[in-house]
């Protein structure tokens, strides 16, 4: 255990599992009181392995449920340090599939809950003097996969309310910055996968697409957030931070070309 964060409080929304889970738990073993808002709180004690963990019920798509979130979290723990803005959701639709219903859900999900999970908790911020805000963008919100427009849009817009709030909060000493995944072996990702028979050679191909040779794991994203919201970071204010063993990096060839260079991922993997 160390003591990076001795004496904060942090916020993850979503953090009943997968990449919120993870991050959750690292800020905890640097001594952060962390606070996880989700959804549903028998998930959370399905799965609570901390014990500074704690659990408020929040939904960020409702504006009402993110200031009693706040509000009970200032009476519980008396101030909020951290706000790692993580909980979203994806929609796998094409253009002709997709409903203006499914575009404001989403958007309400992934982009206007972070805007008022910010907006609520920065006046406590502005009280202490200093915070720091992670989001979880994407990867996609620079490139996109197939009929992902909707998600896409929601993380290059949460890119840019970064930029907004990194200007907008500075001169309060608050500082915004977003962590990009690329793809990382959650329980979503799992299930995504298993809808193929050829389990195993999807995963191969999978790691093949990263110049390290295999997909992410949620502590490494997790790891990135940490440094974020601790002081060894106290420069860095409205960045993109891309965690993705450089698949983005890496511009697409004919498979024939990029033969030797798959051999090679092949033995790494082996
Ligand atoms: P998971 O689906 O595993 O976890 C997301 C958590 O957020 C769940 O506990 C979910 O609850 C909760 N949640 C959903 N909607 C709300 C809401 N309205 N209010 C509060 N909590 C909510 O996702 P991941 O861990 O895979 O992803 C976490 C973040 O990382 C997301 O923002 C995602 O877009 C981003 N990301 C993930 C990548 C990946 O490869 N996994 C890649 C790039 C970005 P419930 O399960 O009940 O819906």
């Amino acid at each position: 255990m160390g003591t990076r964060l001795s004496g904060k409080v942090a916020i993850v929304t979503g953090g009943n599992r997968g990449i919120g889970r993870a991050i959750a738990e690292t800020l905890a073993c640097e001594d952060a009181t962390v606070v996880i808002g989700d959804l549903r709180e028998d998930r959370f004690a399905d799965c609570a392995s901390l014990e500074r963990l704690a659990f408020v019920s929040l939904d960020v798509t409702n504006e009402a449920s993110i200031r009693a979130f706040v509000d009970e979290v200032l009476e519980k723990f008396g101030r909020i340090d951290i706000l790692v803005n993580n909980a979203g959701k994806v929609i796998h639709k094409s253009i002709d599939d997709q409903t203006a219903e499914d575009w404001d859900w989403l958007m309400a999900v992934n982009l206007r809950g972070p805007f008022l999970m910010a907006k609520y908790v920065v006046p406590e911020m502005r009280r202490i003097g200093a915070g720091t805000i992670v989001n979880i963008g994407s990867v996609e919100g620079y490139m996109v996969n197939p009929w992902h427009t909707a998600y896409a849009a929601t993380k290059a817009g949460v890119h840019g309310l970064t930029l907004g709030l990194a200007v907008d909060l500075g001169p309060d000493g608050i500082r915004c910055n977003t962590v990009c995944p690329g793809w990382i072996d959650t329980e979503l990702n799992r299930a995504y996968i298993e809808m193929y028979p050829d389990r195993s050679s999807i995963e191969r191909e999978l790691g093949q697409l990263h110049p390290v040779g295999r997909i992410g794991a949620p502590r490494e994203v997790a790891n990135a957030v940490l440094w974020l919201a601790s002081e060894e970071s106290s420069f860095v204010s409205g960045e993109m931070i891309s965690v993705d063993g450089a698949r983005t990096k890496k511009i697409s060839l004919p498979a024939i070309v990029d033969e030797e260079y798959r051999v090679k991922l092949t033995k790494l993997q082996l």
